[in-house]
């Protein structure tokens, strides 16, 4: 007897390829393999011409030119070009006071380009967010009142699905004339995300998080006056406009190009079907069990995505009695007892509640019937886990 895979609920930390990306980017592994580069012959003409129509297709779906769009390995890489990039523009323009404005609940892949560049006689704050998540926009206000050279704010976060009002939020950069960097890696292809109506002058974003191939990402670089002026991170060929070079992966970019395409089409009827199973696995959850706590803003929400503590329950338990569900806790096991991540601690949860948080991450494969078992075997979990816990009985003792 075959052997049953896991339900997958961790979308935010990758999606599946789309059979529909992986056909149309097989041929540019095998036959039409070349260099998109090379002016001499077909195989180069041919490269360059899909590369085009990608270009064409990932810049569509965030409403940009394509000559906006730069490829990279993915967000991370996205993340460092304009962080970086911009940062150290700045230096060399000459500017002796460079500060960078951002944010506690922010991806690794922002938080630690900013912090390299410390050294650099570069300032760097971050901003606090309140209990549910939200940017406070008079602290913000407040905050670019200090000046400020650049802006790095996500649009929708990786853990607790939590969006931010980028485009409210934008103005007041604008009006200072003040960059602003955003991380949409979770929002595109779920949200609608229209770079110029965001505000915004840079926004990275990546395949695998949109049923495309892991390796390949784009950081959109706004046109026009003002210029957005970006320091290159990797020299070689002069590729990508000379702000990235490096052999342009074809088969990659044709993949992109396609789960970009996909998504543009069935972005909208699918954060509708999301939301509805998302919103049936937490009414569920929540009326079977007591002490179900949702983690970040209800609405202001990535349609696919919870993160939920279960009091009385330590969430590395709670995973590790559910090898059905392939599901991920906030923590980072960096150290034998795993400590709550960064995110979790930015909203203020108390520590049982912190060390108790579980993400439910769906996406385009789910369905109705694994949500249902899903929600069974946590429900089950959960409830065995608080039979087997001496706090949790006492809890209830005194409840009773
Ligand atoms: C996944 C993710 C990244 C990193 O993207 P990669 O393409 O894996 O480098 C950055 N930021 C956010 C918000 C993410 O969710």
């Amino acid at each position: 007897m075959a052997e049953e895979r896991p339900i997958y609920l961790d979308h935010q930390a990758t999606t599946p390829c789309d059979p529909r990306v992986v056909d149309a980017m097989l041929p540019y592994l095998t036959g039409e393999f070349g260099n998109a580069a090379s002016r001499t012959h077909a195989y180069g003409w041919n490269a360059a011409a899909a590369v085009d129509r990608a270009r064409g297709q990932v810049a569509a779906l965030i409403g940009a030119d394509p000559r906006e769009i730069v490829f990279t390995s993915g967000a991370t890489e996205a993340n460092n070009l304009a962080i970086l990039g911009a940062a150290r523009a700045a230096l060399r323009g000459g500017d002796r006071d460079i500060h960078l404005l951002t944010c506690r609940t922010e991806h690794r892949a922002v938080l630690d380009p900013c912090e390299s560049l410390k050294p650099e006689g570069v300032r760097v704050t971050a901003l606090d967010v309140d209990a549910l998540g939200r940017l406070d926009a008079a602290a913000f206000e407040k905050a670019l009142n200090g000046g400020a050279t650049l802006v790095s704010l996500m649009h929708a976060n990786n853990e607790i699905g939590v969006v931010h009002d980028i485009a409210s939020l934008s103005g007041a950069t604008r009006e200072r004339g003040v960059l602003f960097h955003c991380d949409a890696a979770q929002s595109v292809g779920k949200l609608p995300v229209d770079a110029r109506a965001l505000g915004v002058d840079l926004l990275s974003f990546t395949a695998h998080k949109l049923y495309g191939p892991k390796g390949i990402g784009a950081l959109w670089v706004r046109r026009g006056d003002p210029p957005v002026r970006l320091v290159p991170q990797i020299l070689g060929g002069g590729h990508e406009r000379g702000l990235r070079s490096g052999t342009v992966p074809v088969a990659l970019v044709v993949a992109f190009g396609v789960a970009c395409e996909i998504a543009a089409v069935e972005r909208e009827d699918e954060a509708t079907r999301l939301a509805a199973l998302r919103d049936a696995l937490l009414a569920r959850l929540s009326s079977e069990l007591d002490g179900v706590h949702l983690n970040g803003h209800a609405e202001l929400r990535l349609p696919g995505n919870l993160n939920v503590s279960f009091e009385g329950v330590e969430s590395e338990a709670l995973l590790m009695a559910l090898p059905g569900v392939a599901l991920s806790s906030g923590s980072a096991c960096t150290s034998a007892r795993p400590e709550p991540s960064h995110v979790l601690r930015a909203l203020g949860l108390g520590a049982a509640r912190a060390h108790s948080a579980v993400r439910i991450g769906l996406g385009r494969t789910t369905t109705p019937g694994e949500i249902e078992r899903a929600g069974s075997q946590i429900v089950a979990e959960v409830r065995r886990l608080r039979e087997l816990s001496p706090t949790w009985e006492s809890r209830g003792r005194v409840r009773t």
